[in-house]
């Protein structure tokens, strides 16, 4: 399995730490949550109290305030086990939009909860009318005194059920479209005129309580605008999009190493024409394939991680570790359940939920085709 050089020895010791946090508190319990369709917010808490939820907030608001390489280790930890429901990921993001451009009173109002576990977030972008084009958002936050009145409605959001603080993206000027979005913090407890609908019923991802959310004529002070401008939304979503993708690169890696770790264990001991499913040439050369993808994958990701480090990591180098690791999680898992045969189309075997969690992950942050969308203007620019 790679080795990651910027690995250290207290992001070992952290990532220890991590994986005995998942043996104890999550693999117990880790069907009947996928039954349940959310994770209880004491699981939050206790991540909260290793250090998990608060890793890259800095100190001054209640966190460890360590590198990004640290939400790494745990979103690689977190994918090696077979889950992605946990919506770790989305809360993280919510973190740093926070600490990037948070205005001073903000970062000590929200950091310090969403380190403590206090506070999950979510961050609600896609709507029923429009997805991959952000910029036609139809979702209203007007200034009317020193509030803004919110009108709209949200799909598809994560960790939605259970959010305690959403990053909201909203037109504050309808008329214009980028320079028409602000992202505007809500926070749900007791919100006149917020609703969350029904919990949507997915393919996979099934401990997530991912949700239809609507705001109608919901007022939240103007002081909820993050940092001190509107119509930077677009700007500032677009400067955290490269952490974003890489966050689905590192679970991507994970996710097949999980699966090919799994997948080497059944094959070993599986027989058929009276030797192991491993002996067969076809079985040997899959395995060998997924293997080398994943070590390629894991240097390109970790030389990605290093130019996020130095603030040079670009947009479309960001889109090719996003649809590349996506796509190579997809073909690897694909090939090892296909080396289960019919074992593994039960539920019952991990490779089973390795698979249908991961489809999405084509399709969310940005959808593959957008990435390579991204990559070819890049290409095509002058
Ligand atoms: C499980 C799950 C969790 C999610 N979590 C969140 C969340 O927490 N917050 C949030 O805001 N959203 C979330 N999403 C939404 C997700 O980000 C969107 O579904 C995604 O961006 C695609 O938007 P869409 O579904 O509207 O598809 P569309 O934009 O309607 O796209 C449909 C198809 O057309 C293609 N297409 C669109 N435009 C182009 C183009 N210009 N060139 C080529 N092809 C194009 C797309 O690639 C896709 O194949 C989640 C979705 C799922 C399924």
């Amino acid at each position: 399995m790679p080795n990651h050089l910027w690995m250290q020895e207290e992001h070992h010791a952290f990532g220890d730490s991590v994986r005995r946090f998942f043996d104890e508190e999550f693999q117990p319990h880790r069907d009947q949550w996928k039954g349940d369709g959310y994770i209880p917010k004491e699981f939050w808490q206790k991540s909260a109290d290793i250090g998990i939820l608060g890793a890259t907030i800095p100190e001054a608001y209640g966190g460890l305030g360590l590198s990004r390489h640290f939400d790494a280790v745990t979103y690689l930890e977190q994918a090696k086990i077979g889950d992605s429901g946990w919506g770790f990921s989305v809360h993280n993001i919510a973190t740093h939009y926070i600490t990037g451009f948070g205005t001073e009173q903000q970062k000590e109002k929200w950091l310090p909860k969403l380190a403590s576990g206090e506070m999950v977030a979510a961050i609600a972008m896609t709507e029923p009318g429009t997805g991959s084009d952000l910029q036609a958002v139809k979702t209203t936050a007007i200034k009317d005194g020193n509030e803004y009145l919110i009108n709209g409605s949200k799909t598809f959001i994560t960790n939605g059920g259970s959010a305690d603080l959403i990053v909201l993206v909203a037109k504050t000027d309808p008329t214009s479209r980028s320079k028409g979005v602000s992202l505007i913090m809500i926070e749900t407890e007791e919100l006149e005129g917020f609703s969350v609908g029904r919990k949507l019923d997915k393919m996979g991802m099934r401990r997530n309580d991912t949700a239809e959310l609507s705001f109608q004529d919901v007022r939240v002070p103007q002081t909820n605008l993050l940092g001190d401008e509107e119509g930077q939304g677009f700007y500032q979503l677009m400067k955290q999009l490269p952490w974003e993708r890489l966050i689905l690169g590192y679970s991507a890696l994970g996710a097949a190493q999980s699966a090919l770790e799994t997948t080497l264990a059944y094959v070993k001991e599986r027989k058929a024409f009276g030797q192991r499913i491993m002996d067969f040439q076809n079985s040997r050369f899959k395995l060998a394939e997924a293997a080398t993808k994943i070590e390629l994958l894991a240097a390109f990701l970790d030389q990605c991680l290093a130019e996020l480090d130095r603030n040079e990591l670009t947009a479309e180098k960001a889109a090719m570790a996003k649809w590349w690791g996506t796509q190579m999680q997809c073909d690897i898992i694909d090939e090892c359940l296909q080396l289960h045969g019919g074992y593994g189309y039960m539920n019952e075997y991990l490779i089973s939920e390795l698979y249908t969690d991961a489809r999405v992950q084509k399709i969310y942050g940005g959808t593959n085709e957008i990435m390579k969308e991204l990559i070819a203007r890049s290409l095509d620019a002058d």
